[in-house]
């Protein structure tokens, strides 16, 4: 969108920031008006500023922002929701972390889409009382590919168009969802999925999150679902992600959560 104002009041979450001079910050934001942006907020490093806890990463705040030279500048930040629960545990983080990674990863700057702004939002409240983060998780990684066009289609065969039966089937990240067995077997890279797993997604797919969350998946249904979402979301990307990475290795120190145990992505 086209900025034609000088400022802009708009709500926004912080993806992540660096330190840049003595005393500057460089923030990039998701904005619900202006989609992915970077801006600079001045002076927030020296003692007092009553900016700075407005601006950490996963923070939703309410920004003012003036179109600098080269890159809007904050020159108001208050928080509506600091997500301090989320904070107060790594587990937590590693989740939260997660959903803002998604989000820069798969974003371009000044492309707006409120969509999944108030996605990313609602799924960090629902993260802060989930008694089953994951399935939060998995819910907000489906919904976020239906904002991007990137759906995985779970219905039929991605080949042959075959009804997908009652058994265990295939997934295909180049064709971009569920294989029959018979397809499945000669296409490179296609991986096993079992028909417990596709039928949670599934579930997830075509839910909204109060039935979503009913699902009490098994903790191995979990992990492999987990696995496959990863598997295509990186193959999306070209890349790796970080935090799931991050998020497994924490499972070993935090056993305090009730989390699937960690399984090593090929
Ligand atoms: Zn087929």
């Amino acid at each position: 969108m086209p900025l034609r104002e000088r400022t802009i009041r708009t709500p926004a979450l912080v993806l992540r920031h660096r330190e840049i001079g003595e005393a500057d910050r460089l923030l990039v934001l998701y904005t619900e008006q202006l989609g992915k942006i970077h801006a600079i907020a001045k002076g927030v490093r020296k003692l007092k500023s009553r900016k700075a806890g407005h601006l950490e990463p996963f923070t939703h705040s309410t920004l003012q922002l003036a179109k600098g030279r080269d890159l809007m500048i904050i020159t108001q930040a208050e928080t509506l929701n600091a997500f301090l629960p989320l904070r107060e545990n790594l587990a937590g983080v590693g989740h939260a972390s997660y959903v803002i990674e998604l989000i820069d990863r798969f974003t371009y700057e000044n492309e707006e889409n409120p969509r999944i702004f108030h996605l990313a939002i609602r799924t960090l409240e629902r993260l802060q009382r989930a008694k089953d983060p994951l399935l939060v998780l998995r819910f907000y990684e489906l919904r976020l590919l239906d904002l991007l066009g990137f759906r995985p289609e779970l219905q039929q065969c991605g080949l042959c168009q075959a009804e997908i039966k009652a058994q265990d089937q295939y997934f295909s990240a180049e064709r971009g969802g569920v294989l029959c067995p018979n397809c499945g077997r000669s296409t490179p890279g296609a991986r096993p999925i079992s028909m417990e797993a596709l039928r949670y997604l599934r579930h997830l797919q075509r839910s909204n999150f109060q039935q979503a969350s009913v699902a009490r998946p098994r903790p191995e249904i979990h992990t492999e679902m987990e696995i496959l979402m990863q598997h295509y979301l990186t193959y999306l990307l070209e890349r790796n992600l970080n935090t799931p990475s991050f998020i497994r290795k924490i499972r070993h120190l935090d056993t305090t959560d009730h989390v699937p145990p960690a399984i090593e992505n090929d």
